[in-house]
């Protein structure tokens, strides 16, 4: 396959910067556009963006010129970091234009003509793209869209339980690394010594991404998976990995061992198409007594990889374990340049 040529929009931002780290050495991907705001607009990379992860920035990348966000851009398709404040009106506009956006911004997630897409999870709701492009009078442009970074780490935990056993219940509790909230992010003074138990609309997107996930698409609708999902979030002081203490009710009983069978044993639809991003195994689970936790553990399948430990039975549902997922490689560059790994295997690029 020859490389596509991609665009990153929001290629300034804590996303952006991740998406281009993991970009680098594509196989399948070459950078040929960074665009952001009006503010970062004609200036090289190295000035526009204040570089936060601890990899060096890729050498070919400090040299780049950032573009304003017009749908104008040298590449054939764009990967969207942008600001959910602008992401609405932009990420359209690039469709329209007809460039396929594969986005991690909140705003297209729940349109019903809009796939929301885990490959591991729900490959086959790409299916709406042309209906989308019906819908909305596009040609060749579409919006493809990943989940909330707290959602995804949690269905993928759910999906093998959800596919043997039927989940009927999720509660769930998140520790949510600082990362997640941009670049600057939290104020020190909020943050240092403290837990913050609120995240505007956090809660609210995990209890209505998971049923669109793992609900089922019969070609022209979705149907909301029938689970009752309720979420507390909080922040807390760690850099990069959400944590998150999950209970839940099964239709079907099981015992401990089966559980952490369908987690080990779990292999995703699109294992043959040997996305590069995808990890095998997508799921890890731990023995250890006191595992996953983010520092230790978000770094697994290159940031990829989904680790679940401290399976227990419940006393008011029925289990109960933790799950650690990297925020903003699994949570969100990655999920996203996944999606559109697995576009391209389907030649939807
Ligand atoms: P961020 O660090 O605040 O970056 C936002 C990006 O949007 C920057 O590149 C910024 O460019 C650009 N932008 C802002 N205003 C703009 C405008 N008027 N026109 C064009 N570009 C504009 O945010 P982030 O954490 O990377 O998040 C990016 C998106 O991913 C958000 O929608 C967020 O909700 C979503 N997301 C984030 C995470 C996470 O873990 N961080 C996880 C999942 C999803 P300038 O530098 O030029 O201002």
């Amino acid at each position: 396959m020859n490389p596509k040529r991609v665009g990153v929009l929001g290629a300034t931002g804590m996303v952006g910067q991740r998406i281009l780290a993991m970009l680098d050495n594509h196989p399948w991907f070459t950078v040929t556009a960074l665009a952001a705001s009006e503010n970062s607009a004609g200036k090289k990379y190295r000035e526009a963006a204040s570089w936060q992860l601890d990899q060096p920035m890729p050498a070919w990348l400090g040299d780049m010129t950032v573009t304003g966000s017009k749908p104008d851009l040298d590449c054939d398709f764009v990967l969207s970091a942008l600001d959910a404040n602008v992401a609405g009106e932009i990420e359209p506009a690039f469709a329209a234009a007809g460039y396929p956006v594969i986005s991690n911004a909140k705003n297209f997630r729940m349109e019903e003509d809009v796939p929301l897409v885990i490959p591991e999870v729900n490959p086959d709701h790409l299916d709406v793209i042309a209906r989308q492009r019906q819908n909305r009078g596009w040609r060749k442009g579409y919006i493809v869209t990943n989940p909330n970074c707290s959602t995804v780490g949690l269905v993928m935990a759910l999906k093998p339980l959800h596919d043997m056993f039927r989940v009927s219940k999720v509660f769930v509790t998140t520790m949510q690394a600082l990362s997640g909230a941009g670049y600057p992010g939290v104020a020190s003074l909020d943050i240092l010594d403290n837990v913050v138990p609120f995240i505007k609309g956090e809660e609210e997107k995990i209890q209505v991404e998971t049923l669109k996930l793992l609900g089922g698409f019969d070609g022209a609708q979705y149907q909301p998976a029938e689970i009752n999902v309720s979420a507390h979030c909080n922040r807390v002081q760690v850099r990069d990995g959400h944590l998150e203490c999950v209970s839940v009710e099964l239709e079907r009983q099981a015992e401990p061992d089966e559980i952490i069978a369908a987690w080990r044993g779990f292999r995703p639809a699109i294992a043959d198409k040997k996305l590069p991003s995808v990890p095998t195994p997508a799921i890890i689970y731990r023995e250890e007594e006191n595992r996953p936790q983010p520092r230790r553990d978000r770094d697994a399948g290159a940031g990829m990889a989904v680790t679940v430990g401290r399976l227990r039975r419940d006393p008011i549902l029925h289990y109960k374990f933790v799950v650690l997922s990297h925020n903003t490689v699994r949570g969100a560059a990655g999920a996203a340049i996944a999606n559109a790994e697995l576009l391209a295997a389907k030649n939807l690029l």
